[in-house]
C-alpha cells in the first residue's frame, strides 16, 4: 500500500467496519473480497464501467453472494470453536430469518451454503411461510415460525410437517395453542400417519438488550409468554396429551444488541427458563436465542447504537459457556442451540452505487467581478468589507463574531428599506468570504470550538446524490443508522472536500449528514471535488439487512437496478442483472392503469390537433414521447452521459 491510499484507507475507516472484506488498489478503487484475507477482489469502478456499457446506469444495487457464504461461515466456525472448547454436548444450528430480506437470491444462497451445517429458515409471517414450505432445505434443517398467527397461517406450517419438513410453531400467545390443537386433532383423526409440527414457546425475558432495539426485550416486550401463561401452556399441553409436542423455546431480545454484557444475562435468565421446564419433565430439546448479533457499522468496537463492543468468537463463547454453566448447575441436559441472525448474515452483501449529480450551492458564489466597496457604499458593506481584508490567525475568532453582527445589521437595513439589493448582495459575498478565512483558521488548531464545527458543517459542500434515503437506506432516516460511505475511485487522491450527501427526493429529510467515525458521528464526509463531466460515483455499504425490504415508494422513485457479482481468479463475473422499476412499474403500484393513462393523454393531444395548434407530426411526436417514457428508470440520468 503506498502512503495515501494507506491514509485513505484510515481516514474511511475502512478497516474498522469492512470485516475484512473490503480494500483499495493500486488504481485507488475500491476492491471486494469474498472472505477476510482472501487477495482476489472485485474492482467496483470496473464493474459499473461494465454495467454502464451495457446500459445499466447508477444507482445501482450490488449484490456479493458470496459474503452472505462468508458470514455463515463466520458464526459457524465460531460455534464449532465453542462447542468444542467448552465441551458442550448439544449443537448448535441457525435458522435464517426471512424478514431480513427476503429476496430470493438471497434465502437461495443462505440455503445453498447453510445446508452443509443444517441451517434452515425462520418465517414471520404467512407470505414468508409460503416461500419458505417451497425452499429447498436440507433435510435435518428446521422451519421456526414465529410471529403473531391466525388458523391459516398455522394451517400453513401444518403442511410444511405433512411434507416433511422439521416445522415449530412458536406459540406467542396462547390462543395460538388452542388453534394449533384443534387443527393438530383434526389431522389425526383424518390421518392418523400425518406428521405434525413441533410446538415452541416464546419466553417473555425480564432481561432486555441494548441499542434502539431494547425494547424487544423486556417485561413490557410485545411478544413472548409471561410465567404464568408458560405454565398455562404446559397445563394445556398435558390436558389434550399433547406435552410431547413441546420441544423448544424461544426468546429473542431485539436487533443489532451492541452489549455483550446484556446478551450474557439474557442468555443466563433464558437458561434457567429451559432447565426449571426441562426438570417439570418436558421435553425441551431447542434453545432458541433468537437473533440480534450486531453489525459494526461504525467500526468503532463499543455500544454505540451502530457498532457492537464483541465479534462472533466472543459472542459465541459467551453464549456457549453462560447455557452449559447454568445447565450443568440445575443437572439438566445441554439443548441444541437454535440462533436466528439475519442482520449479521445478510449486512455485508449488499450495497449501493450512486453517482453524485452536481452540487447544491448553498452559500452565496461570486459570480461577478471581484467586490470593490467605494465610499458611498453603505457603513455596513464597508466594515464587512474591513474584517475580510484583516482577518487572521489570532483575530478569526472575533471577526467572525463581528461579521455575524453585520449580516444582522445587512438584513434588518434591507428590510427597512434603508440599502439596495446591490448593497445586499454584496454584503452577503463578503459574509461568507469572512466565514471561509475564518474556518480555515479556526481547522488548523487543534481544538476546534464547537461554534466553528457548526460552522464548517454550514459552508460544506452539498453533493446532489442520484438515490432515494427512503428506498435504499431507509434506517438513517428513522433511526439515525449509520452505514459506511465510500467513494469507489480516485482512491489514491486525498479528498479536499467536506461534503453532506442531498438525494434527489423532494424531502428535506433526503439527507445523508451523519456518517461513520471511530470516535465519534462525522457530520461532514471528506469527498472529492466535482469534475465536469466526469462521473463521482460512491459505495453505500452494508445495506443488505432490512434496508432493501423496509424501503419505501416515497416520491415514486423504484427499486435499483441490480447486478449480482461473483468473485473469483480474474476478478468478477457479472452472473444476473436485474433491471430497476420503470415509471410504469411505480405508477401501477398507486393503482394507476397506464393504458388509462396513454388514453387520456391522447386526449390532450387529439384536442389540440382539432383547435388547429398541434400539427399531425408534432402530435404523433408527443404521443410517442409519452408513451415511451413509461418505461423509463425512475432515478436521474447521469449528467455525465445527457
Ligand atoms: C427480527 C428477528 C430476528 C433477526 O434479528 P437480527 O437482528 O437481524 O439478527 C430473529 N428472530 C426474530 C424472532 C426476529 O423477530
Amino acid at each position: 500500500m503506498t502512503a495515501v491510499i494507506e491514509q485513505i484507507t484510515e481516514k474511511y475507516g475502512i478497516e474498522n467496519w469492512g470485516a475484512g472484506y473490503f480494500s483499495i488498489n493500486r488504481k485507488g478503487n475500491l476492491v471486494v473480497h469474498a472472505s477476510e484475507g482472501d487477495t482476489r477482489g472485485a474492482d467496483l469502478k470496473e464493474i459499473v464501467d461494465d454495467l454502464r456499457k451495457r446500459g445499466i446506469n447508477p444507482p445501482i444495487l450490488l449484490r456479493f453472494p458470496q459474503l452472505i457464504v462468508s458470514q455463515i461461515r463466520r458464526l459457524q466456525r465460531a460455534f464449532k470453536n465453542s462447542i468444542k472448547e467448552y465441551e458442550y454436548k448439544g449443537k448448535h444450528v441457525c435458522v435464517y430469518p426471512m424478514k431480513v430480506n427476503q429476496n430470493r437470491a438471497v434465502v437461495e444462497e443462505y440455503l445453498k451454503e447453510g445446508s452443509k451445517y443444517d441451517f434452515g429458515l425462520e418465517a414471520g409471517s404467512k407470505a414468508e411461510l409460503y416461500a419458505a414450505l417451497a425452499m429447498e432445505q436440507s433435510e435435518d434443517s428446521l422451519l421456526v415460525v414465529n410471529g403473531f398467527k391466525d388458523e391459516e397461517f398455522i394451517q400453513l406450517a401444518f403442511t410444511g410437517a405433512r411434507i416433511g419438513k422439521r416445522v415449530f410453531i412458536v406459540i406467542e400467545k396462547l390462543s395460538e395453542l388452542d388453534i394449533t390443537l384443534k387443527l393438530a386433532n383434526e389431522i389425526k383423526r383424518k390421518y392418523p400417519h400425518a406428521s405434525l409440527p413441533m410446538l415452541g414457546i416464546r419466553v417473555k425475558l425480564y432481561s432486555k438488550g441494548s441499542g434502539k432495539w431494547e425494547k424487544s426485550g423486556g417485561e413490557a416486550a410485545k411478544f413472548g409468554l409471561t410465567t404464568t401463561e408458560i405454565l398455562e401452556v404446559i397445563r394445556r399441553l398435558e390436558k389434550a396429551g399433547q406435552s410431547n409436542l413441546l420441544r423448544l423455546l424461544h426468546f429473542h431480545i431485539g436487533s443489532q444488541l451492541t452489549d455483550i454484557k446484556r446478551i450474557k444475562s439474557a442468555m443466563r435468565e433464558a437458561a434457567r427458563v429451559y432447565a426449571k421446564i426441562r426438570q417439570i419433565g418436558l421435553p425441551i430439546e431447542y434453545l432458541d436465542v433468537g437473533g440480534g448479533m450486531a453489525v459494526d457499522y461504525d467500526g468503532s468496537k463499543t455500544s454505540f447504537e451502530s457498532s457492537a463492543n464483541y465479534n462472533a468468537q466472543e459472542f459465541a463463547n459467551d453464549v456457549i459457556y453462560s447455557i452449559k454453566n447454568i445447565c450443568d448447575d440445575e443437572n439438566v441436559p445441554h439443548p441444541n442451540i437454535i440462533q436466528e441472525s439475519g442482520r449479521y448474515m445478510a449486512a455485508y452483501h449488499a450495497m449501493l452505487i450512486v453517482n453524485v449529480q452536481d452540487e447544491i450551492e448553498t452559500v452565496v458564489e461570486d459570480f461577478a467581478e471581484p467586490i470593490v466597496v467605494t465610499e458611498d457604499d453603505p457603513q455596513v458593506v464597508k466594515e464587512l468589507y474591513d474584517l475580510r481584508e484583516h482577518i487572521n490567525a489570532k483575530n478569526y475568532q472575533e471577526y467572525y463574531h463581528d461579521a455575524l453582527e453585520n449580516r444582522e445589521e445587512l438584513f434588518t437595513m434591507f428590510n427597512l428599506g434603508l440599502i439596495s439589493l446591490e448593497d445586499r448582495g454584496k454584503g452577503e459575498v463578503l459574509f461568507w468570504d469572512i466565514c471561509e478565512k475564518a474556518d480555515y483558521f479556526a481547522q488548523k488548531k487543534k481544538y476546534v470550538s464547537e461554534e466553528f464545527d457548526e460552522l464548517r458543517r454550514l459552508l460544506c459542500a452539498k453533493y446532489l446524490t442520484n438515490f432515494s434515503v427512503f428506498r435504499s437506506v431507509p434506517d438513517n432516516w428513522a433511526l439515525e443508522q449509520l452505514f459506511p460511505i465510500v467513494p469507489i475511485h480516485k482512491l489514491n487522491k486525498k479528498p479536499t472536500e467536506y461534503a453532506t450527501l442531498c438525494d434527489i427526493t423532494c424531502d428535506s429529510d433526503g439527507i445523508i449528514e451523519k456518517f461513520v467515525d471511530l470516535h465519534d458521528v462525522k457530520r461532514v464526509l471528506e469527498l472529492h471535488e466535482l469534475e465536469k463531466g466526469e462521473p463521482y460515483y460512491l459505495a453505500i455499504l452494508l445495506i443488505g439487512a432490512y434496508q432493501e425490504v423496509m424501503g419505501n415508494n416515497h416520491n415514486l422513485f423504484g427499486f435499483p437496478h441490480e447486478a449480482h457479482i461473483h468473485i473469483d481468479e480474474d476478478g468478477y463475473i457479472i452472473k444476473k442483472v436485474l433491471h430497476g422499476s420503470t415509471l410504469a412499474d411505480m405508477l401501477t403500484q398507486a393503482r394507476y392503469d397506464i393504458a388509462h393513462l396513454q388514453e387520456n393523454f391522447r386526449r390532450y393531444v387529439e384536442k389540440k390537433v382539432k383547435e388547429e395548434e398541434l400539427s399531425k407530426k408534432e402530435a404523433n411526436e408527443l404521443i410517442e414521447l409519452y408513451e415511451k417514457k413509461a418505461n423509463s428508470y425512475t432515478y436521474l440520468l447521469p449528467n455525465y452521459q445527457k
